[in-house]
């Protein structure tokens, strides 16, 4: 079965909607990510667990097509990074979401491949729930892979994974092995680990989030142990992100709904 919603007809997307299809929508970023790789990372990476999951659902999932760009204010000081204001942002993965509600598809998914993008993809899915009868969650796919980074992580914590870092970089190579300049991987750079309440780490950051112009912060725009990376590790990094994704869009699929409540008063004058 087709697993790519962009190689359907309209009738065959009609025919998945009413099959109870999942939607999944990979977003990422066109941003700088160190000397070491290219400027694509964050779309490689999401595109790939993305599409990988659809294809191994056997139909339960459909991947629609990416979403390129990201919110990235705070890397402009580096060539190479696009970005997209915060509210347009919101707006346009909201319109691509909704109008999958629109054609009946009632369980959305958000998979994100860049950390500022996070937050937004957590509201849009609220303001689905909050607008529509449909259910959107949203996840970075980083998230999925905890259990495969708990067993293989070498990179100290927290600071080795954040950006550009062991992480990142392993799976680009597992990926797009020709992509990865092998002679500018440098040492662990770990700028934003200020102190005990601002830090920052794909696996667990501190409790004050403050997101500073990057350029201020690191020099080769890596933050992280890239140095520590493999492919191998990549390769398990990102099946364990594609096994959840797929274990998580089975559950969401079959989540029974409750009905809605309305405790409030009806104001005869309202
Ligand atoms: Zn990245």
């Amino acid at each position: 079965m087709k697993h790519l919603y962009r190689h359907l007809t309209w009738t065959e997307v009609r025919t998945r909607a009413e099959q109870g299809a999942v939607i999944v929508i990979p977003i990422a970023a066109i941003e700088q990510h160190g000397h070491h790789l290219p400027v694509d990372v964050d779309n490689v990476l999401v595109e790939y667990v993305t599409e990988e999951a659809a294809r191994r659902s056997d139909g339960l999932i459909l991947t629609m097509p990416m979403i390129h760009y990201g919110f990235n204010e705070h890397n402009m000081g580096f060539p190479g990074t696009i970005t997209i204001r915060e509210s347009v942002f919101m707006d346009f993965v909201y319109d691509v979401a909704h109008s999958c509600v629109r054609q009946g598809f009632d369980r959305i998914v958000l998979i994100n491949g860049h950390g500022s993008n996070q937050m937004l993809c957590n509201l849009v899915a609220r303001r689905i729930v909050n607008t529509t009868k449909a259910l959107a969650a949203a996840a970075a796919h980083w998230s999925l892979s905890k259990p495969a980074v708990d067993k293989l992580r070498e990179s100290q914590f927290p600071g080795g994974m954040a950006h550009a870092c062991e992480f990142e970089t392993a799976i680009y190579m597992h990926i797009r092995p020709e992509g990865v300049l092998h002679d500018k991987i440098g040492g662990r750079e770990a700028p934003s680990s200020l102190n005990e309440f601002i830090f920052d780490d794909l696996f667990g950051s501190g409790p004050m989030h403050l997101v500073n112009r990057w350029s201020r912060l690191s020099e080769s725009g890596v933050e992280g142990d890239p140095n520590l990376a493999t492919p191998e590790k990549g390769k398990e990094f990102a099946e364990c992100s594609i096994d959840a994704l797929i274990r998580f869009c089975r559950e969401f699929r079959n989540l029974q709904v409750p009905p809605e409540r309305d405790y409030n008063y009806k104001n005869p004058n309202l």
